[in-house]
């Protein structure tokens, strides 16, 4: 059995202080943390006997408060960088893909029907991380193992997004978190229909393990969070619907705003992805259907929210 040890480092999101983890004995750290200066002395301190022990760093996925130490740390020790291959560019390629994404984050902002000065704000409040232009990363996919650790692809939260398994233990990265339900939809504007995605990747983990270690926090009964995410998953889905029902041909953001109500700075992303995700799904279950493909807007397609609806696909 091999258990890692957990370092907690800075908070770098709502979602709480990160947690790394260590296996001394392969010479790997997983998600070495935020870009800042208390984590790194967090993390440093807590490798021992000394950094040039860390021969692998993997990372779950590209978020800055899991990948934000990858390239420093692996520098400073010489050690290997590795990513799931939907993922790696956006920490490997930093400069060049954050252009990318921030173009692709406009254009999605407004399909989602968010104003022009809340899409401008989210735009000028994405300050660059302190991370090199180009850094290189070895990309991996779905059941590829470094150090004994299995890739387990599990998109969703984001496209490249991997879970790590070895022997019984489970790395989960932000696929399930003990105090915070998984932005899908906002945190990564890449994926089509990231709910079913989502969903069928918390299905897959949930069949190979009990527990799992997350990104954010410490061990987690995997059973219970899966069975917690998929209420709330479908309370918020039945939500959306009645939302619709009030004011129909609605985008994303009027459904968020009828939902959450004001969503400050980054949480008007992450309100109108959530909003989005829940509607293309329901979108796929032929429950509602998209009336504007430039700006998106819904309507319901049934009278009735259909009592016994499964939304994994
Ligand atoms: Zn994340
Ligand atoms: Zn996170």
């Amino acid at each position: 059995m091999t258990k890692p040890i957990r370092i907690p480092v800075d908070t770098g999101t709502p979602e709480g202080v990160n947690s790394a983890y260590h296996f001394p004995d392969r010479g790997v750290i997983v998600d070495p943390g935020p870009p800042t200066e208390t984590a790194w002395t967090a993390l440093t301190e807590a490798i021992r006997p000394a950094l040039s022990s860390v021969e692998h760093v993997l990372v779950t996925h590209w978020h800055s408060d899991h990948a934000g130490l990858a390239c420093r740390l692996a520098e400073a020790a010489d050690a290997t960088l590795h990513m799931h291959s939907s993922d790696a560019p956006l920490v490997g390629e930093y400069a060049a893909a954050r252009q990318r994404r921030l173009d692709r984050d406009v254009a999605t902002l407004r399909r989602w029907g968010v104003p022009k000065p809340r899409r401008e704000a989210l735009i000028n409040s994405d300050s660059p991380s302190p991370m090199p232009e180009t850094y290189p990363i070895t990309a991996h996919e779905d059941g590829e193992t470094v150090a004994g650790l299995e890739f387990v692809h599990t998109p969703g939260h984001t496209l490249g997004h991997s879970s790590f398994a070895i022997d019984d233990t489970l790395l989960l990265g932000d696929l399930l978190l003990p105090t915070y339900t998984p932005n899908v939809g906002g945190s990564d504007t890449r994926t089509d229909d990231p709910l079913a995605t989502y969903l069928s990747s918390i299905d897959r983990v949930n069949a190979r393990f009990d527990e799992g270690e997350p990104g954010h926090g410490t061990t987690m009964d995997v059973t219970r969070a899966v069975d917690e995410v998929r209420t709330h998953h479908r309370e918020r889905a039945l939500a959306a619907f009645h939302a619709l029902s009030t004011v129909a041909d609605s985008t994303s953001w009027m459904v968020a705003r009828n939902l959450f109500g004001e969503m400050r700075g980054i949480h008007a992303k992450f309100g109108a992805g959530e909003a989005a995700a829940h509607l293309d799904r329901l979108a796929a279950l032929d429950v509602v259907e998209r009336t504007d493909e430039e700006s998106i807007r819904y309507r319901p397609r049934v009278a009735d929210y259909p009592s016994d609806l499964n939304l994994t696909p």
